[in-house]
């Protein structure tokens, strides 16, 4: 179970500044939601907790560790993003499997964690499928098969849903909270603008403004008692 803690975060890229002190901390087994308009710095904050970028100052700890300077693998974490970037000429088995053997995991490990992830996901039919023989829903939960065969403590998504069609953001949404539910020592941070996804998977939700947290609390506090006029445009519009 891992706690994240971000003590005056700031990043910026040349004179921009992208964030701007973020505190904010993050519970272990959390399911922590970021939202904000496009621009406001959701991906940045995000990979400046995965360390696929360097922070400009400030402390960013897992625990009570500070790993400002560890890589992604040193920190445990899996992102999943936007596009899955699948191997096109892998077997979904083999997509799942290759961060695995890349890691030099025992053949028996390798086939018990990628059925397991399989099943957690309900993909173990098309484990034989190349992505291509896959819709876009499938896709996206093969690439979240990938990340969550290595076990990972901390589990970031970045608008993991935005290229897919209605229907499918739905059925995958409803995966998301079953893995959420079943990975309950697993610590989430996941990225929308879309304030269904927010409401509903959510145990907390952080606003961000301008590479600022506006406001943090539960999908109720900020539905009930928004502190600003920003929060409540965001929130407060029930569909
Ligand atoms: P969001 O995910 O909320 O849409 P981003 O974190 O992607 O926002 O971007 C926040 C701001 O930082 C944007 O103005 C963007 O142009 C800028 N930005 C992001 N990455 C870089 C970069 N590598 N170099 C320069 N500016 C960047
Ligand atoms: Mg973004």
């Amino acid at each position: 179970m891992t706690t994240i803690r971000m003590q005056d975060l700031r990043k910026s890229f040349g004179k921009y500044d992208v964030i701007k002190g973020v505190d904010l901390e993050i519970e272990a087994g959390e399911f922590m939601v970021f939202v904000g308009p496009s621009g406001c710095g959701k991906s940045t904050l995000l990979r400046l907790i995965a360390g696929l970028e360097d922070i400009t100052s400030g402390t960013l700890a897992f625990d009570e560790k500070i790993v400002n300077s560890l890589t992604p693998s040193q920190r445990g974490i899996a992102m999943v993003f936007q596009s899955y970037a699948l191997y096109p000429h892998m077997t979904v088995y083999d997509n799942m499997a290759f961060g695995l053997k890349l890691a030099k995991g025992s053949a028996d490990d390798v086939k018990r964690r990628v059925h397991k992830a399989a099943e957690m996901l309900q993909i173990t039919d098309y484990l034989d499928r190349l992505p291509k023989q896959l819709s876009g829903g499938q896709r996206q939960r093969v690439a979240i098969g990938r990340a969550i065969v290595r076990d990972p403590k901390v589990f970031l998504f970045d608008e993991p849903l935005s290229n897919l069609d209605a229907a499918l953001r739905v059925a995958t949404r409803l995966e998301i909270a079953k893995l959420h539910a079943k990975m309950h020592e697993t610590t989430m941070i996941y990225v929308t603008h879309d304030q269904v996804e927010a409401m509903t998977l959510a145990d907390r939700i952080c606003v961000l403004r301008d590479g600022n947290v506006e406001q943090v609390g539960t999908p109720l506090e900020l539905y009930e008692k928004p502190q600003s006029i920003f929060v409540a445009g965001f929130i407060g519009s029930p569909k």
